[in-house]
């Protein structure tokens, strides 16, 4: 089997220590030599992102400077117009044969999974890598619900045996960091130091990004 790729999307607007410490501790605890944080482009199924694209992907770089065992994917940031995972997950399923594939969500994520484009379609592409998060339990309804229950596998060995289409649940060290509440204390005019890397934050000032709440 080709080695397994891990895939942590998400709109990082801006990127904290919540995502970045549950990136090292997936990683690690899956064994994974290839993991790639990856940027949305324009977010489907939320309204919209503050920081734009090209932004969001500075400030992942930035976080991940130092960090060799994560890398960025940049592929949705790059292409024009709406990025849904299914298409965004086909395309690196093209390019990485038959290798497991491994999609990053947290739990609250994972219990909004069937408003994603074409939901379905995600198991057939990937294994999905459920992490625990603050104040999120499971509590999906219906197909969902019973998709999930129905994948479900403990062991994360399982997931490196086959290309796609199981549900593993995390526990990652708790870390109760939201963008959304970092962005609230930026416009507030509070620091969001120690929520965040000191890199991310002095690009976040240097712009002016997120004075506003939105
Ligand atoms: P927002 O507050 O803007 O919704 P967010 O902090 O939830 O942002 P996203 O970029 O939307 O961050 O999240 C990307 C992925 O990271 C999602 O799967 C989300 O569940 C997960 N995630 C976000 N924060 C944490 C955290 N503190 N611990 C573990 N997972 C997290």
């Amino acid at each position: 089997m080709t080695r397994a790729i891990g895939i942590f999307g998400g709109t990082f607007d801006p990127v904290h220590f919540g995502h970045l410490r549950a990136a090292v501790e997936a990683r690690e605890k899956l064994g994974l030599d290839d993991f790639r944080l990856l940027p949305a482009g324009q977010p489907p199924h939320r309204s919209d992102t503050v920081a734009n694209g090209a932004q969001r992907l500075a400030m992942l770089r930035l976080a991940l400077a130092d960090c060799a065992d994560l890398r960025v994917d940049d592929r949705e940031v790059r292409r024009a117009g709406y990025s849904y995972m299914a298409d965004t997950l086909a395309e690196i399923r093209s390019e990485a044969g038959e290798a497991p594939l491994l999609l990053m969500i947290g739990q609250d994520a994972a219990n909004a999974l069937d408003t994603w484009h074409e939901w379905r379609r995600l198991f057939n592409l990937a294994h999905l890598v459920v992490m625990r998060r603050p104040d999120a339990h499971f509590n999906c309804q219906g197909e969902l619900r019973a998709e999930i229950m129905r994948r479900r596998v403990r062991e994360p060995a399982r997931l490196l045996a086959a290309p796609a289409g199981q549900v593993l649940s995390l526990e990652i060290t708790q870390l109760d960091i939201s963008s959304t509440h970092i962005r609230g204390l930026l416009a507030g005019g509070r620091s969001a130091r120690f929520l965040l890397p000191d890199s991310v934050l002095d690009y976040i000032r240097e712009r002016g990004l997120y004075l506003a709440d939105r």
